[in-house]
């Protein structure tokens, strides 16, 4: 079949299987570019399909050489539909990962269940024997609570008053008002269920208490903070508020795992386009003035370069890991420099539906955007006849 996009608001219901194995490629292929990095060699990462997940399971393999398995929760192609590109994306490392000589194979399932636990942990015994890294990249919008049966939804909504902001609908360039609602109570704490630290510490107690976790081991969540302009809606928001549990479970973890040598941590990532960030209001307009200003600066990362110095510049650097007051790494450095800071509210102050293109990156944006799909790269023929079916495993 011959596969476009097709966009319904901040989703893409199609992908593309060579375009999403090229982006693959393309990551692998910066990894590969760079110095390697002796540090995990057998890694779980739950959450690997896209994103931070797959960047870091790219830096995991290519950088360290290390064995990876994989979770996560995508769809294989069905009648005429095409799989989602997480799959695409999974069948591409895994291939790759096999081909270099590295052990890589993926459970597609829900994480937060207790089945999905234990599938993984029966694989570690059989193949891996333990890990040495954890890492936790979920980004889910429900979560069916393994001991209670009770599923929660995750929102994306203020605490206490309502807020009104610019916003951008990123296909069609309008810029407009949007006013988000306060969340209700039972909205908050559903939130916390589903984005916070419970099934993080839940992963580890079972890893732990089958014993495949190694002594020494590193576990890894990712978190952000972001600027005062999308406070409200983030930081000081719901999502913030899994965002401080997931930190305090960081802290505790990293207590606990100590005492094996081992250590937890929360890493601050930068604001990049991804399925999830993609649907946080107001956010993809801040992301396009950002990409603007660090572009024009230097600075620019998207997943590959921010996982790769999560590896190479904080975890595995030797020695202290820098950490901020409340012991979280900091890969957010650069996006929060005053004077990044200092023209992207310049430049939102301007910002409007008429000089949007040239005050903003939103062609950064959409690009980034389809790429995710695995559209808009370069090299791939897309009026060619494919086969969606693409195996995993
Ligand atoms: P993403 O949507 O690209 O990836 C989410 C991953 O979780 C996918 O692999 C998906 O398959 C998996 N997943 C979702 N539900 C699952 C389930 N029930 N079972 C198994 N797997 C499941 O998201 P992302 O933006 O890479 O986010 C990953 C983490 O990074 C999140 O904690 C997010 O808050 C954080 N983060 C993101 C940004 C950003 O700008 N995107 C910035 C800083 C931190």
């Amino acid at each position: 079949m011959v596969i476009k996009p097709k966009v319904r608001g901040f989703i893409c219901t199609t992908a593309h299987p060579v375009g999403c194995a090229a982006h693959v490629e393309e990551q692998i292929a910066y990894i590969q570019s760079q110095p390697r990095v002796e540090g995990t060699k057998r890694a779980l990462i739950i959450g690997c399909s896209t994103g931070y997940g797959l960047a870091t399971r790219i830096a995991a393999a290519f950088a360290c050489g290390a064995d990876t398995l994989g979770v996560c929760f995508e769809k294989p192609a069905s009648d005429n539909r095409t799989a989602t590109a997480g799959w695409y994306n999974t069948a591409a490392f895994e291939q790759a990962a096999r081909k270099a000589g590295r052990f890589a194979k993926t459970v597609n399932g829900d994480a937060f269940s207790d089945e999905v636990k234990r599938e993984v942990i029966d694989l570690i015994r059989t193949h891996m024997g333990q890990v040495d890294l954890v890492v936790y990249s979920l980004a889910s919008p429900r979560r069916k609570h393994p001991r209670t049966g009770e599923t929660y939804s995750s929102v994306l909504k203020t605490i206490g008053r309502p807020f009104t902001s610019k916003t951008v609908d990123v296909h069609t360039g309008k810029v407009t008002e949007v006013t988000v609602q306060p969340a209700t109570d039972e909205e908050i704490r559903d939130t916390i269920m589903v984005m916070g630290g419970e099934d993080w510490q839940m992963w580890m107690d079972a890893l732990e208490e089958a014993g495949v976790l190694a002594d020494g081991a590193t576990t890894v969540a990712y978190s952000y903070i972001g600027p005062d302009l999308t406070r409200a809606i983030y930081r000081d928001g719901t999502i913030g508020k899994a965002k401080d549990d997931l930190e305090a479970t960081a802290l505790r973890l990293n207590e606990r795992l100590q005492r094996r040598g081992g250590r937890a941590f929360v890493s601050v990532n930068k604001a990049v386009v991804t399925q999830s960030s993609s649907a946080i209001p107001v956010v993809p307009l801040y992301i396009s003035l950002l990409f603007k200003v660090m572009k024009e600066k230097g600075l620019h990362e998207d997943c590959i370069q921010q996982m790769y110095r999560l590896l190479a510049d904080r975890l595995y650097r030797g020695g202290e890991v820098p950490v901020d007051e409340q012991g979280r790494i900091r890969l957010d450095e650069l996006e929060l420099r005053d004077d990044v800071q200092a023209a992207v509210m310049s430049g939102w102050e301007r910002v409007d539906t008429d000089n949007l293109a040239q005050l903003t990156d939103i062609e950064g944006y959409r690009r980034d955007f389809l790429r995710l799909f695995g559209f808009e790269m370069d090299g791939v023929d897309y009026d060619a006849d494919v086969n969606p079916e693409v195996p995993l495993g």
